[in-house]
């Protein structure tokens, strides 16, 4: 999808209603989708002061706005446009030294950075969007493909599905990854791929302004999978919501448009899959939960806004016998981590993060779970270590738990 032309605003307000940052401001206009949009028509950003620079990284690019838009028009595309504009004006390494001047001053963040301490620096491919995320410079050469994959011959049998886990689960929280794989076995029989080469799904690196990483990404991880026609699982909702938009990253290159569009074809969201999984076998249950537990279910943004996945994991937690699902009291929230906005944007990603927790904590349930790895992070971060505060779960992790 082309960026949007800024003038084909309504100015009508809807999205201010929806917009995490522009509420966590007290309504500051510029940090709306409509007040973003209206400096975008007024001025260029290769001409950005840093204060335009940073009304424009102070957005989710979480994609409420263009959920409730009543033009239709899809402003987190024109704000990435934007970002790869400042990217020429300021250059991208002043961007990367600026969001890892941040993260270093997250005392939360850099708690983080230092438990996982240098092994996770040399281990982690250069082009990883956790680094990114945590603000680790990018200094080693760039070994961006996976090299602890399983090819098909360490296991029995055909593979069923072809498995993308993400950074996450590859790099930092392996368990997720092995519980994905171990409900997949339970459901098809069959073990997962896991092809070789692939990488990082590009979302930092776009979010970020760098256009040309994300489509190198994009193009090695849809090589990648090329040797299989299998349908390509992912556990992560933000992979999985930035996989999908390869065909649009890549729409300027008809043929690789087009391979694009045979991978993005092929995806397959975990909650999805899951829930394929128990109607096809109507005498599946999970386990029961050893005593009466309330949970709930967190719905990532790139799930929610970009995907429109939001009743599957529900219907599962529903499935399972002791699980009392709750909503929140206000309905699903945003938890403010972002991709890089935490990053950047510390203390308003603590604001948002604090409505949240504010709600969770009226909900009072014993369990939270969802199916964003950056999501986990981020609100276990938030939650602390109080001994009365909720246990934070991704979803397969917990279903792998109750199979
Ligand atoms: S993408 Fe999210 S944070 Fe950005 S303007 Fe839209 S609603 Fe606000
Ligand atoms: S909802 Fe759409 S048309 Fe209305 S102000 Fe927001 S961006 Fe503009």
């Amino acid at each position: 999808m082309a960026a949007i032309d800024p003038s084909h605003c309504a100015k009508c307000g809807a999205c201010t209603v929806a917009c995490p940052v522009f509420q966590a401001s007290d309504g500051r206009e510029s940090l709306s989708a409509r007040g973003r949009l209206h400096l975008l028509e007024k001025l260029d950003p290769a001409q950005a002061s840093s204060a335009y620079a940073e009304i424009l990284s102070q957005c989710l690019l979480c994609g409420a706005c263009r959920s409730v838009c009543s033009r239709g028009l899809d402003p987190p595309a024109r704000f990435i446009a934007a970002r790869k504009q400042l990217e020429k004006t300021a250059g991208r390494q002043v961007l990367l030294r600026a969001i890892t001047r941040k993260a270093l001053s997250n005392p939360a963040l850099l708690a983080t950075i230092t438990s996982l301490g240098r092994p996770l620096l040399e281990f982690l491919p250069a082009d990883s969007g956790l680094r990114l995320r945590l603000g680790l410079p990018q200094e080693r050469p760039d070994t961006s493909c996976s090299s602890s994959e399983k090819t098909p011959q360490e296991h029995s049998g055909r593979p069923a599905l072809a498995f993308f886990p993400g950074c996450y689960a590859t790099h930092l929280h392996r368990e997720i990854g092995e519980a994905t794989e171990r409900i997949t076995m339970r459901f098809t029989g069959k073990p997962t791929l896991r092809p070789k080469h692939q990488c990082c799904c590009g979302l930092a690196a776009e979010s970020a302004g760098d256009i040309a990483t994300a489509k190198r990404l994009a193009k090695q991880n849809i090589l990648a999978f090329a040797g299989n026609s299998l349908p390509i699982l992912t556990s992560c909702a933000s992979c999985y919501s930035q996989l999908h938009r390869y065909p649009e990253l890549l729409a300027d290159d008809p043929v690789w448009q087009k391979k694009a569009q045979g991978f993005a074809d092929r995806l397959l969201e975990f909650s999805t899959f899951v829930v394929q999984g128990m109607l096809t076998d109507p005498a599946f249950r999970f386990a029961g939960s050893a005593e009466p537990r309330t949970v709930v279910y967190h719905d990532p943004c790139h799930l929610r806004f970009h995907a429109k996945i939001t009743d599957p994991p529900r219907e599962i937690l529903r499935a399972i016998p002791g699980l009392n699902l709750a909503e929140l009291p206000n309905g699903p929230q945003c938890c403010g981590q972002g991709g890089l906005f935490h990053l950047a944007q510390p203390e308003l990603a603590e604001k948002i993060r604090g409505r949240l927790l504010t709600q969770l904590e009226q909900a009072a349930p014993a369990l939270v779970t969802t199916t964003c790895s950056g999501c986990l992070i981020h609100i276990q971060e938030g939650l602390g270590h109080a001994p009365s505060r909720p246990e934070v779960r991704h979803l397969s992790v917990l279903l792998a738990e109750l199979l």
